[in-house]
């Protein structure tokens, strides 16, 4: 088997075996660029290696096989006191782990090859420096030395002579300060510092091996969704040396600027040094600009093989490069990371130039990451102090004062303050403070509670069940980490990240370059599936055609009965309809509230003209549109203290006396959704009524406006037969009043499990689908959407007892199999049955490449997402 690669018998296309560096090095050799030669031990050894935790005596033949060939390619050889091998030993896993993993640079110094590296570059001071570094580095990575007993030696010197800095140590100085780093060793080890090139070699491939494992790259992994079965290649390079002098150096450059994508030649580069001083940042490096002055025909030529590079490979490139006394080197290319925004400039760009297609364009921007660039982000060169960090429900970034109640909220608010708004969790009852909050934090619920829902809907930025944070509703304070943040205090919080922050941040504002424009323009020619947006205002409607909505997959109808903060008033009558004790008096609530949403659903279809809009009828328990039981009972006992008798305390103790009728256990598994209009067909009645009375205006001024109504929570096919007869009905009478026809449809969320397995009863009466996964999730694996997140689940997804919170990424195994289920049960008996999704993960990239799996006709996520959507359905038709 083969288990090492020289460079030149590698591809760019092998990086699951010689990872991402070995392959782009084999790349460059290929192509004729100056890369110093070598060769890669691959993957597949890393995974032997961590079973056994031994290198196979097969691998070592090879190692030393190719050792020879690369003896034979530089007319070096290892350990020769005349012309001896330098080589560094660098991991390189497939996906690229910037730092996590060890190197070791200089290998095969020793006592006897210093010399002659200092009599054949004429350069004693070099030879000693690097060995002193080899030691320290082999020392560190290899033999797990801590670092600081080396700079201890290093520092006295320095201090013994009078200097400050490395520079100004001479040769002799070093020459003093290896025999010192030797005793260091055997003082650890018990043992000699190994001076033959071989054994420094093999131990430093085992050492690369063994750094697959070391904690941080465990938690880089775990942070960046990498595979730990992945493994890592060893590099073995034979060195070229940036500290030979004033005309050697060592930099990196990129072939576009990472930050703004634009095309210029970008980086920065130090003279006479070695890499890792780039990195350590001792010294401030030069810009690239400044080489052309220094070494022009080096600058010249750097430049054009960059050029060559990013041509090879179609794409923006992170080059390492050395020169060794005016000769250039590169030691490394990969795609260079960048910004959002840069992402976006340089696959258009790359377009425009001819080098890639639309569809690759589309295809090579990551959609969560422009899901940041719609929203206000901090400024990522800013020092934070962080509190603490929670889920990242909404992005965005948020500065304001601390306010723990959303009266006070709107009420500092109205006075002119910027607030963020600070719950246990947020219910319908905080929306008026939630609207005048920059940003919204939560110690409980998560990524489909109440506020992270809400806030996204709004755009605004959230962060939820963070539970460092114990907010005291009293004292009107929290705790975090032993420290007090009280009302008035001013926090930020980044709902990119999570992160809650003391004190102002400094903000960037998001901009939607023509760029950006231009490649949502492809990512529409290329999808098969519409996007469309949850909106329930004609605001949020307007928006979400802004951001390129092609209608409304879910408009909630529950903010037309006063939840939502914008109409206290209909509050009042929304409870009015449930403190009716007769159906009459209900009547008398139920026509006010018509009235409302006929004009409501008007602004809407006139706002959304020609595209479709799905109106879900009433959902929530009735309970949320009453005031807190134990508030009310407070007030009551008050007022009973007070010895008073009137009328205000006779209503409020019926007011107490219906919210406790209505309280139930499990409100979420209770008397909502379809129940609701089942138990009061009246209500239903009304917002069909409503809705038909819209349409028929909306169609007599010309408009095509075809509602689609959908019917919450359905589990039983008779609920559904029972609610489609009544919608048909008002329709007919609807249509007959006015003398007008217009065209509707009824349908169905899917939602529960017995909704799902028994989709094809369902459809015989449904004209469409549209999947609820936020409840979906919540009964098909029992968990609680508003409290799984806090308690138990992110322990699920940290043990990977669950790959993925189900409720930010579908569950493919499980609540996914329910879609697929109901879809197919669906299209056998309504072949052109319409299927669509409004739970939240319509708008995640990884949930809408499955929904395009299951042939869906559309996703439907909060306005602010669906520029992501459309990219991220683009990807999944591609
Ligand atoms: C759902 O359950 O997925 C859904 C869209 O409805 P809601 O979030 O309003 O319950
Ligand atoms: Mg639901």
């Amino acid at each position: 088997k083969k288990w090492v690669y020289l460079f030149h018998e590698g591809r760019a296309d092998m990086r699951m075996l010689l990872g991402g560096k070995g392959a782009n090095l084999a790349e460059m050799t290929n192509i004729g660029l100056p890369v110093p030669p070598g060769f890669t031990i691959t993957t597949e050894v890393c995974r032997e290696y961590q079973k056994t935790k031994q290198l196979d005596p097969e691998v070592i033949e090879q190692v030393n096989a190719a050792l020879t060939a690369l003896e034979q390619q530089t007319g070096k050889k290892f350990g020769d006191p005349r012309n001896p091998l330098l080589v560094s030993v660098r991991s390189g896993a497939p996906i690229s782990m910037p730092g996590m993993m060890d190197t070791v640079l200089n290998l095969g110094l020793n006592d006897e090859t210093v010399v002659a590296m200092a009599e054949l570059t004429g350069n004693e001071r070099f030879a000693w420096d690097s060995y002193r570094r080899f030691i320290q580095m082999f020392s560190n990575v290899v033999l797990g030395i801590e670092l600081h007993n080396f700079e201890a030696i290093l520092e006295a010197h320095k201090k013994r002579n009078g200097f400050t800095q490395d520079i100004e140590l001479q040769a002799e100085h070093f020459k003093a300060i290896v025999p010192e780093y030797k005793a260091v060793v055997e003082k650890h080890t018990g043992k000699p510092f190994p001076m033959d090139p071989r054994e420094q070699l093999m131990a430093a491939i085992r050492a690369v091996f063994e750094s697959w494992d070391n904690p941080r790259a465990q938690v880089y992994r775990k942070i960046n969704k990498i595979s730990d079965d992945l493994g890592t290649a060893v590099n073995v390079q034979a060195m070229a040396f940036g500290n030979m002098g004033d005309d050697s150096a060592t930099g990196v450059c990129f072939t576009r600027n990472p930050n703004s994508g634009a095309k210029e030649f970008y980086g920065e580069y130090l003279p006479n040094a070695q890499g890792e001083d780039v990195v350590a940042g001792i010294r401030t490096p030069y810009p690239i600009a400044h080489l052309k002055e220094t070494m022009p025909e080096v600058y010249q030529q750097l430049f054009d093989l960059c050029e060559l590079l990013e041509s090879h490979y179609k794409d923006m490139q992170d080059i390492e490069f050395t020169v060794e006394r005016g000769k250039l080197y590169m030691l490394q290319c990969r795609a260079g990371k960048r910004t959002p925004i840069a992402s976006i400039k340089i696959a258009v760009d790359l377009v425009k130039e001819g080098k890639i297609s639309k569809e690759q364009a589309v295809l090579r921007v990551d959609p969560e990451q422009i899901n940041n660039i719609l929203h206000p982000a901090i400024d990522p060169k800013a020092k934070l102090d962080i509190l603490a960090k929670g889920l990242a429900a909404s992005p965005g970034a948020a500065t304001g004062m601390c306010v723990f109640d959303p009266d006070r909220a709107a009420k500092l608010a109205g006075e002119g303050h910027k607030v963020i708004l600070v719950r246990p969790e947020t219910s319908p009852d905080d929306i008026h403070g939630m609207v005048v909050a920059q940003g919204i934090l939560t110690s409980r619920g998560g990524m489909t509670s109440h506020a992270a829902i809400v806030s996204r809907g709004m755009g605004k930025p959230c962060v939820v069940g963070c539970e460092a944070i114990k907010v005291d509703l009293e004292a009107r304070e929290f705790r975090v980490n032993g420290r007090v943040v009280k009302e008035g205090e001013v926090i930020s919080i980044d709902g990119a990240t999570g992160n809650v922050i003391y004190g102002e941040v400094p903000v960037v504002d998001p901009e939607l370059s023509p760029e950006f424009r231009t490649l949502l323009s492809w990512a529409d020619e290329i999808r098969t599936m519409g996007v469309r947006a949850n909106a329930d205002t004609p605001i949020d409607a307007a928006k979400a055609r802004e951001f390129g909505a092609e209608g409304i997959g879910l408009c909630r109808t529950e903010h037309m009965f006063g939840q939502g903060g914008h109409h206290p008033e209909r509050m009042a009558v929304a409870r009015e309809m449930i403190l009716a004790e007769t159906t009459e008096e209900r009547m008398v609530a139920l026509e006010k509230l018509q009235e409302m949403q006929r004009q409501d659903f008007y602004e809407i279809f006139k706002a959304m003209n020609p595209f479709p809009v799905t109106i879900r009828l009433l959902d929530p328990p009735l309970h949320e549109f009453l005031p807190d039981a134990e508030d009310l009972a407070i007030e009551v006992a008050i007022m009973r203290e007070r010895g008073e008798t009137g009328s205000e305390l006779q209503e409020k103790e019926a007011l107490l006396k219906k919210v406790r009728a209505l309280a139930e256990m499990n409100p979420m598994l209770g008397f909502r959704g379809c129940r609701l209009g089942m138990i009061y067909p009246e209500i239903y009645e009304m917002q069909v009524r409503a809705i038909f009375e819209a349409a028929a205006q909306c169609n007599k001024e010309g408009m095509v406006v075809e509602p689609e109504i959908m019917h919450p929570l359905v589990s039983i096919v008779t609920e559904f037969s029972f609610l489609r007869e009544m919608t048909d009905r008002i329709a007919r009478e609807v249509m007959e009043k006015h003398g007008v026809t217009f065209k509707y449809m009824v349908g169905t969320m899917i939602e529960v499990p017995r909704a799902a397995v028994t989709a094809d009863e369902i459809a015989e009466h449904a004209q469409f689908f549209s999947f609820g996964t936020n409840d979906l999730t919540q009964t098909t694996f029992g968990f609680s959407r508003d409290d799984a997140e806090g308690k138990f689940l992110a322990q699920y997804v940290e043990q990977k007892v669950l790959p993925e919170n189900p409720f930010v990424t579908i569950d493919r195994k499980g609540v996914g199999k329910m879609v697929e289920i109901a879809c197919e049960l669906g299209r056998k008996v309504r072949p052109d049955i319409k299927l669509g999704v409004c739970g939240e993960h319509g708008g995640d990239p990884s949930s809408i490449e499955f929904f395009q799996s299951c042939g869906l006709t559309y996703v439907s996520c909060s306005p602010y997402r669906v520029p992501v959507a459309r990219l991220a359905a683009a990807q999944a038709a591609a």
